[in-house]
């Protein structure tokens, strides 16, 4: 994902998204309540083997501003969603780069031998780490079967040099080989690309990613939307409207249809002593957003005071998973 800024964009007003409780007009802010924990995210980590221009969360191979989760973390949580009785169905992982945390493994391990037979997806470059993980990403694939162990890996655009000047010459050709060897080898496959790249029109887009899967056998279908999932740009500059209450109504939209009436994310911050649940995947740094140190704790509701929550889950539509 990234956060672009185009300079045509209308810059946010100030007055916006300051209180929690109402709106820059004085109107109540609109707040999402936890329905039931469906998808647990887990950021292993903000180290990346690269660093792309806009990645949204500032990843490179220095930044640990979030430091590796251990697998014994992952595992007190997986516990503590299944002794309160969650109806989670798919556990996440997402980074950084997850495949450089070495304990990934085990945790997808312990993800999907849980009884509740979990989905897990990754969220992967499908570089280096991924490949030097080859052995333990195999045996998981012969124990668990491919079904439920899906790896989404980030490609911004069907041709190189729109990925390539994002992320870095010769990237495109390495993260394709490296979606091409998961193919191969049975793995279950989805793709996470950029919506709002050079102009183009989703249904182009869409064209261009399906004759480069068909290219490298590649058995992704290009019209299915979570399994080629294109993100659209992240500004947290722009103006949008703050959501009220009243917009629920007024939208024909459900707060229970928001990431985060379904989802939390894990995450360890360098320096802290133990690991913090925040509201979602979108708004890893932004204190507020921070629930408190258990799943219990972070049952509550959200107040929708981001530029994000307006943009890409009420008025944008942004969905993470099915
Ligand atoms: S590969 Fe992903 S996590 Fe790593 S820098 Fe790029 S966008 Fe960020
Ligand atoms: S960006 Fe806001 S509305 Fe969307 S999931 Fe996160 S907290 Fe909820």
């Amino acid at each position: 994902m990234s956060s672009r800024h185009p300079q045509s964009a209308p810059r946010l007003d100030p007055a916006k998204f300051r209180d929690p409780r109402v709106t820059a007009r004085g109107e109540p802010r609109a707040a999402v309540a936890l329905a039931g924990l469906r998808t647990l995210w887990f950021n292993t980590g903000t180290l990346c083997n690269i660093a792309c221009r806009t990645c949204y969360i500032e990843s490179s191979p220095t930044n640990d501003a979030l430091v590796y989760l251990t697998a014994a973390e992952v595992a007190g949580y997986l516990d503590e969603a299944e002794a309160a009785g969650q109806p989670l169905e798919e556990i996440g992982f997402t980074g950084g780069e997850p495949f450089m945390n070495r304990d990934l493994p085990a945790m997808l391990a312990d993800a999907l031998e849980r009884p509740a037979r979990y989905r897990a997806i990754v969220l992967t470059n499908a570089m280096a780490p991924l490949r030097r993980k080859a052995r333990a990403l195999l045996a998981l694939r012969d124990r668990f079967g491919p079904d439920r162990l899906i790896l989404r890996v980030s490609l911004d655009h069907y041709e190189t040099a729109h990925h390539d000047v994002e992320r870095g010459e010769g990237t495109f050709a390495k993260a394709l080989d490296g979606l091409a060897w998961l193919a191969r080898e049975g793995f279950t496959v989805h793709v996470a690309g950029r919506a709002a790249f050079g102009g183009e029109d989703e249904s182009t887009l869409r064209a261009g990613f399906a004759a480069l899967f068909a290219r490298h056998a590649i058995p992704i279908d290009p019209a299915d939307p979570v399994a080629l999932m294109l993100f659209p740009e992240m500004d947290a500059g722009a103006d949008v409207p703050e959501i009220t209450e009243a917009c629920w109504g007024i939208l024909g939209k459900r707060p229970d249809s928001v990431m985060c009436a379904s989802s939390r994310m894990v995450v360890k911050r360098k320096g802290a002593a133990r690991p913090a649940v925040v509201a979602c995947t979108l708004l890893p740094y932004d204190p507020q957003f921070e629930l408190g140190a258990t799943l219990s704790e972070a049952d509550r509701p959200v107040p929708l005071n981001h530029p994000h929550c307006a943009r890409f889950c009420v008025l944008g539509g942004a969905a993470c998973s099915r």
